[in-house]
């Protein structure tokens, strides 16, 4: 080898680059640490939490989750795009990198160009609930509660481009009523403040909602799906309450920092088909009222297809309602 080539082959080594294959080999090497953007004990915390137990079991290798909540989940979207990308510090989001990319204008990342894409997860309805002594036992109800007290009424949830910020603004638009809202880290203190009769409204996934509706500690008014849902029997759809419009869904997928190695995705890639066939996971999500996605979609090109594609759905329709988070 001539001595420009050692020299160049060292400079490379010296940035890490040449090491990657044999890094991307051995890895993971050490626990890895996946971001959570909202509080810990809410709906996207309960889907990390399972994908991640169920992921470390096939790498051979704890996932610690961190809760890393704020400004509708790009504060933990930031640490994890600014992170190094070695496959070591992950993100765990949901439906909000679909509407982070029109809302916020003014973010120190780049929230569609600073990640990579595993796989996505999970799709999980959401569900309207009130505080356990709101003055109506349905949807109609509820809709006439809302028109006459909006004034006096609060909506909780999780900042601007979650999915409780999504699920309220559908609402107010199919009632045509807008109401004070209130925003959280995540919508677990959101629904602690629901319990305690602080906040009068929240619109959340039923990976949140679904044991406080059977319990009785909270109201319900409809599932935002087409159809019921085997855990919640007794709880009507939207269309059924008499707003077929208000319908969502929130999708969750995991993510690296731009510039992982691809080595080191398909291998995350592998663990969360693996973690998606868990039988724990699976009859858990079920519990919740949820499913793991199909396996060919915990893929990162699927993913990076189906989140561009609903990015490019959000974007008019947030341009149209012409309100930002900046
Ligand atoms: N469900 C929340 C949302 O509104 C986020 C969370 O706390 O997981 O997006």
């Amino acid at each position: 080898m001539s001595r420009l080539a050692r020299r160049a082959l060292l400079a490379l080594a010296a940035t890490g680059l040449a090491a990657a294959p044999v890094a991307a080999q051995q890895y993971p090497a050490r626990p890895i640490t996946m971001i959570v953007p909202f509080a810990a004990g809410g709906p996207t915390d309960t889907v990390a939490r399972l994908a991640a137990e169920a992921m470390g079991r096939d790498l051979g290798q704890t996932i610690v989750v961190e809760n890393a909540g704020g400004a509708g989940g790009t504060i933990g979207a930031q640490r994890v795009a600014q992170a190094r990308p070695d496959g070591y510090t992950l993100l765990l989001h949901h439906i909000g990198m679909s509407t982070a990319p029109t809302l916020y204008r003014r973010l120190a990342y780049d929230p569609v160009g600073g990640f990579e894409t595993v796989g996505l997860v999970t799709e999980v309805p959401m569900t309207l609930v009130a505080r356990k002594d709101f003055p109506a036992n349905t949807l109609a109800e509820a809709i006439a509660v809302i028109r006459r007290d909006k004034e006096k009424l609060n909506y909780a949830n999780a900042g601007i481009g979650a999915a409780s910020h999504l699920c309220g603004l559908l609402l107010m638009k199919a009632v045509d009523t807008p109401m004070t809202t209130v925003p959280f880290r995540g919508t677990a203190p959101a629904m602690q403040e629901l319990l305690a009769g602080r906040v009068d409204l929240l619109c959340d996934q039923t990976t949140n909602t679904t044991e406080q509706i059977n319990s009785g500690a909270v109201k319900v008014f409809s599932v935002t799906t087409p159809q019921r849902l085997s855990p919640l029997p007794n709880v009507p759809t939207s269309a059924e309450g008499g707003l077929p419009e208000f319908q969502i869904t929130v999708w969750h997928g995991l993510y690296a920092p731009k510039g992982t190695p691809a080595a080191v995705t398909q291998r995350l890639s592998q663990a969360l088909q693996v973690a998606l066939r868990d039988p724990k996971l699976v009859a858990r999500f079920a519990e919740l009222g949820t499913a793991p996605v199909a396996q060919e979609m915990a893929t990162p090109d699927a993913h990076r297809r189906f989140w561009q594609a609903d990015t490019a759905k959000w974007r008019p329709i947030i341009q149209a309602a012409g309100q930002y988070a900046d």
